[in-house]
């Protein structure tokens, strides 16, 4: 996978503001595979959309990605690092997968952009929770006869959750934190689409000061600037700032 250039960088943070973090994950994917459809890439399973975003941070901004979260127990900050290729090394294979309850048969596929979408349009948890259970379910029989998935018992609904997250083990970057001050152990969901979304916005902010002090010094154009490679721009930074 390529890294993203300068000048998209730019555009993606000067449009971000128009999409939901789903889409602006969909349209940073969509600039580096364009001979994948908006709708191939929204119909990726979550786990797999989260590898191609890891797999182009790790080339646009390095490998290492830093993160921090706060105990719930005491208030103190912990901050850790990652590894974007680690993670995308631990991946694992989203597939169908049937479940067997009583009468009932159901099989279950990973969940996707398409229903994540749905459900940030749902006027309640409970209605998203609700739209994302309908939405894995592919098809629910009871006793041979097929049914409609919200008309299924709900102790059944409690193990379509479960089953769905083996469906796609990584559509949910679980991290398992400690608090070197209290102890404390807790667990963190690392959401890797909006932290891309932080950085292209930190990087575009960084990239339009450098364009601002190279023009005002060289009475470079932005697009000139922008091309320059970052070993360049970084040289020219140093000679015209104190
Ligand atoms: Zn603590």
């Amino acid at each position: 996978m390529r890294a993203l250039t300068a000048a998209e960088i730019i555009r993606l943070w000067e449009t971000a503001y128009r999409f939901h973090a789903i889409d602006q994950a969909l349209s940073i994917l969509q600039l580096v595979m364009p001979e994948q459809s908006r709708d191939d890439l929204a119909a990726l399973p979550l786990g797999q959309r989260d590898a191609l975003l890891l797999s182009l941070r790790q080339v646009t901004f390095g490998d290492l990605l830093p993160g921090k979260s706060h105990c719930p127990q005491c208030g103190e900050t912990v901050e850790f690092e990652l590894s974007c290729r680690t993670l995308v090394s631990n991946v694992g294979r989203a597939q169908q997968i049937h479940m067997t309850r009583d009468a009932y048969q159901i099989s279950i596929r990973p969940l996707n952009s398409f229903d994540l979408a749905a459900a940030a349009g749902a006027d309640s948890l409970q209605e998203a929770h609700d739209l994302l259970m309908r939405a894995c379910v592919a098809e629910a029989c009871y006793q041979g006869q097929t049914i409609a998935p919200q008309t299924l018992p709900p102790e059944i609904k409690k193990d379509i959750a479960a089953m769905a997250e083996a469906a796609d083990p990584q559509a949910e970057i679980l991290l398992t934190l400690n608090c070197p001050a209290c102890g404390q152990q807790w667990q963190s969901v690392l959401d890797v689409a909006s932290i891309l979304g932080q950085e292209i916005t930190a990087r575009a902010q960084r990239l339009l000061l450098e364009v601002h002090l190279l023009a005002k010094a060289y009475g470079w154009v932005e697009a000139e600037i922008l091309n320059l490679s970052p070993t360049r721009r970084a040289t020219y930074l140093q000679m015209v700032t104190p």
